[in-house]
């Protein structure tokens, strides 16, 4: 039996701190998270490694340093209403989870999204609802997020999402071409909205209207 507490702390020390991760929430949430209950069993003696990895469907759970630096973008405090589009594992739902108010999070693909939703009830997280469809449409009904995260890459931030922010509100999403992309801070405000590239990166396509088309989709 593997000491997955003492590999998440080793993940988090080595892979985390050294690159600049800070904020300690993000780094507690890490410390906490159990990300192997978020890979299928043959795959959990990897679940702290360096990397992403497969989750069926032809997806996958991000590097957890992609993890970490795309929450710690989103700056939460605690109390907002996030809306993540791609859940896939549910394993960075978990951690925005951990650390805002409530947490709503669209997966296109059923399988995914049920066994994330699974997860979520057997590790008693009730601040997260999983959505099954297009989150490039967003959640108008939600609406407005305080914060929005992006987890496949996109040709563009989609307009609906823009519209769905709050005024005050972070957007974080991988965007470029369809193989590799960087990511980009969108801010907005009452003035209106400020867009700021970081790190590169690379994340499987996000599919939808306001995507890339689904019949490229490989
Ligand atoms: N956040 C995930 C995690 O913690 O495991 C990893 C996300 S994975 C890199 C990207 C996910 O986005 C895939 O599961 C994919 O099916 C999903 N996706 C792609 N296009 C989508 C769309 N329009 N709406 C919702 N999910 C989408």
């Amino acid at each position: 039996m593997e000491d997955f507490k003492k590999l998440r702390d080793l993940m988090v020390d080595a892979q985390l701190i050294p690159r600049g991760i800070k904020d300690e929430r993000v780094l507690s949430a890490m410390r906490k998270v159990p990300r192997h209950i978020f890979v299928d069993d043959y795959m959990q003696h990897n679940a702290y490694a360096d990397m992403a990895l497969p989750i069926g469907d032809e997806q996958t759970i991000s590097q957890p340093y992609m993890v970490a630096i795309m929450t710690e973008l989103l700056e939460l405090k605690g109390n907002e209403k996030v809306l993540e589009i791609g859940t896939g594992s549910g394993y960075q739902a978990a951690i925005l989870g951990e650390l805002s108010r409530e947490v709503f999070t669209i997966e296109r693909k059923a399988l995914l999204a049920k066994k994330a939703e699974e997860r979520f009830q057997a590790l008693g997280y009730i601040n997260i609802y999983a959505i099954t469809g297009d989150g490039t449409l967003g959640l108008p009904e939600k609406s407005p997020f305080d914060r929005i995260l992006i987890t496949a890459g996109s040709p563009k931030i989609p307009e609906p999402l823009i519209e769905q922010l709050a005024d005050g509100g972070i957007i974080i999403a991988p965007v470029g071409i369809r193989f590799s992309q960087q990511l980009l801070i969108v801010r907005k405000s009452k003035e209106g909205v400020s867009e700021q590239t970081h790190v590169p990166c690379v994340f499987v396509p996000l599919i939808g209207k306001h995507g890339w088309p689904e019949d490229e989709d490989s």
